[in-house]
């Protein structure tokens, strides 16, 4: 069956890039996946188990939920929970071994009298805001800070903050947040108080400031093969996971004087052959303006015309006049030409690659490599050994 439309998933490329920041860390840095949200719209269950398998120590989700999805389908190395938890959650951090990131002290103290109460003990992160204004125990306030890593049954394994200007080159506030961690860490060791594991690096970070990785680096945008600094091409050695593929379903010519799709804003000034292709914004592929961007059909790049439609996109194939109903068309395919990488069309669109990858459409259908080989989920499910669902008793 020809499938209208896909992505491709290469965790082979997941490997390639979790070695690429392996190699620019020192021996025993952890690294943490960042999965939430679907892996950014790559699978999280795939990414998770091939990162397992890769030898990654951590995965990292956004919220509770995530976390939980991961263990009920088996997934039992670290899983720290990057937002804030609330009270609502303690039962289920507990029992699904979750990791949790105290942002206030408020629920940190909660947390540490309901663990008390219950005789057992939690690993934690906590977590800094040093600037970014989101998350986070401010770090001019280290009297609070040190109180918390003193709690008895919330152990905190882990410290953290994030950066909110990485990704612009010599930003000075990066430099001021780096500067006031730095400074809350030192004055931790001498107290005798510092976490075992210390972390800061995003993507932007782990590439740019090797003198802010600590013991543990989280790179998301850049092990999932985009570069972590916008623009194109990029200096680091990485590949794109994500491709996406679409084929050709009518082809027809257009007179001169004749216009394109809706709002009519491409008109025909001369006979063009025109091919309809499989994918829109309902496929997660974005709509922008009209008349913007390309596709590559037979290896050759093709303007779009006019509007994105929900299920289609119409393409200028008047250079290919061998071109068929059912062939294949590369929408997303950085190593197939530049023009159509995550970060050009994110350009384009004024946007970044993680909003593309994460509004990839569920209905597009997924195929995965690994090791070299060639998956459909189900099959890949089986390589990975992932078990089917466990629905756990719900307390409520
Ligand atoms: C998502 C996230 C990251 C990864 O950021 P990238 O820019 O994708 O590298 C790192 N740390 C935290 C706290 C995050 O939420």
């Amino acid at each position: 069956m020809v499938r209208p439309n896909w992505i491709e998933i290469n965790l082979d490329s997941l490997s390639h890039n979790i070695q690429t920041v392996r190699d620019r860390i020192p021996p025993g840095t952890k690294i943490l996946l960042p999965v939430k949200a679907d892996a950014y719209g790559h699978g999280s269950l795939a990414c998770s188990y091939a990162a397992k398998l890769c030898g990654v120590d951590f995965l990292g989700v956004a919220h509770m939920a995530e976390g939980i999805l991961l263990r009920q389908y088996g997934i039992d190395i670290p899983v720290l929970i990057l937002g804030p938890c609330i009270p609502e959650d303690f039962p289920y951090l507990v029992e699904f071994q979750l990791t949790p990131t105290l942002s206030d002290e408020k629920t940190a103290t909660l947390f540490d009298d309901y663990l008390r109460k219950n005789n057992v003990t939690a690993k934690a992160h906590l977590k800094i805001d040093t600037g970014m204004n989101r998350y986070g125990i401010a770090a001019h306030h280290p009297e609070t800070i040190q109180k918390l890593l003193r709690l008895s049954h919330l152990k905190f394994e882990g410290i953290f903050t994030h950066f909110a200007t990485a990704d612009i080159p010599n930003h000075p506030n990066t430099e001021k947040q780096a500067q006031a961690f730095q400074k809350l860490i030192n004055a931790l060791e001498t107290a005798g108080l510092k976490p075992p594991i210390v972390h800061a690096a995003n993507s932007a970070v782990t590439f740019t400031h090797p003198e802010i990785h600590f013991n543990l680096v989280r790179p998301g945008i850049a092990l999932y093969g985009y570069n972590p600094m916008g623009n194109f091409p990029s200096a680091f050695p990485l590949k794109p996971l994500m491709k996406m593929k679409a084929t050709v379903r009518m082809i027809h010519d257009v007179e001169a004087g004749e216009s394109v799709s809706y709002g009519s804003f491409w008109t025909a000034t001369k006979k063009t052959r025109v091919a309809t292709v499989a994918i829109g914004y309902g496929d997660g592929y974005l709509r922008g303006n009209y008349n913007e961007g390309v596709m590559l059909v037979h290896g050759k790049l093709c303007p779009i015309l006019g509007r994105v439609c929900m299920d289609a996109t119409m393409l200028d194939v008047s250079e290919i006049p061998e071109l068929a109903a059912g062939d294949t068309v590369d929408v997303i395919n950085g190593e197939a030409h530049e023009q159509i990488s995550m970060e050009a069309i994110a350009e384009t669109h004024h946007t970044i690659p993680y909003e593309i990858t994460c509004r990839v459409a569920r209905r597009l259908y997924r195929k995965y490599r690994w090791q070299g080989k060639n998956y459909r989920w189900d099959a890949l499910k089986k390589e990975f050994q992932i078990p089917e669902f466990k629905e756990y008793p719900c307390r409520k």
